[in-house]
């Protein structure tokens, strides 16, 4: 298959992250597998994508660097074929908590990695996609969540925050760039089963929870990864600033 250009998944070493970087090899995609600390899944995926005949790498930054960023960038433009989209997806949760027991540190630990990653390689992308600066154009996906209009009380609303903050930098740069040859939408997944909820001290929260979703059950990161990489397909051309559930209904 001809290849479609790269696209970056940040945090694609795991959970719904990895299900877009399979799927997006199906799809006929070069992929970018971003991580943190899981150098050996990221590699194994890497060697996925290129059993299916696409070109991949593993590469490791931590999104909330400026540094990292910016030299995990360079390193794709050197080893990959050019750049045609990026999955903000790299994403981290914190113990279950109340507002009046966080402090300084956690708060600010979510959302440099959650904000501040997603705004640096989403700044990264739009430099090398835009019709105004020498580029093809492009798409940009953000991954935000339910918890953005839901809030998390007494879970996480530092988190929820986050992604209430990833959903105004969709809208903003949705309309910044579109006349740059770029989509930028966000998909808000629900009660999602991966290792996500561990982090929170609740490995059994989607069990649990799954009750309060209209269609029974939780939701699978493949679920996830398709209306993901349908935002990426030439399918979803006209669908720009857009804030997609995918949730069961909840
Ligand atoms: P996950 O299974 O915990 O995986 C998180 C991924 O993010 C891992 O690949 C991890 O890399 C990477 N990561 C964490 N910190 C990073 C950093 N500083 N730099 C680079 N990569 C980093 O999470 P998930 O459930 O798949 O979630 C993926 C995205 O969907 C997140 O943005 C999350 O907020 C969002 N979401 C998930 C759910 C859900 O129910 N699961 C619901 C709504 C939204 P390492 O493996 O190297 O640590």
């Amino acid at each position: 298959m001809t290849s479609k250009g790269t696209v970056l998944v940040t945090g694609g070493s795991r959970g719904i992250g990895a299900a877009c970087v399979r799927l997006l090899a199906r799809d006929g995609f070069d992929v970018a597998v971003n991580y943190a600390r899981s150098a050996a899944e990221a590699e194994k995926l890497a060697g996925e994508v290129k059993a299916m005949g696409g070109h991949s790498i593993a590469v490791r930054a931590d999104v909330g660097s400026e540094t990292e960023v910016t030299d995990m960038f360079a390193h794709i433009d050197e080893a990959m074929p050019p750049l045609a989209g990026l999955v903000n997806n790299a994403g981290v949760l914190f113990e279950k908590a109340r507002l009046e027991d966080f402090d300084a540190e956690r708060i600010n630990e979510t959302l440099r990695v959650n904000v501040t990653g997603s705004f640096l390689c989403a700044r990264e992308a739009v430099r090398r996609l835009s019709t105004e600066r020498g580029g093809e154009g492009g798409v940009i996906v953000n991954l935000s969540s339910a918890a953005a209009r839901i809030g998390s009380p007494n879970e996480f609303i530092d988190y929820a925050a986050s992604k209430g903050a990833i959903d105004a930098m969709t809208l903003g740069l949705s309309k910044e760039v579109a006349g740059q040859g770029i989509r930028v939408n966000a998909v808000r997944p629900g009660l999602i089963h991966t290792d996500i909820h561990a982090s929170s001290g609740q490995p059994d929260r989607v069990e649990r929870l799954q009750g309060q979703v209209p269609m029974g059950r939780g939701g699978t990161a493949e679920e996830v990864a398709e209306s993901v990489v349908w935002l990426l397909s030439p399918a979803a051309s006209y669908v720009n600033g857009v804030l997609l559930d995918v949730t069961g209904g909840r």
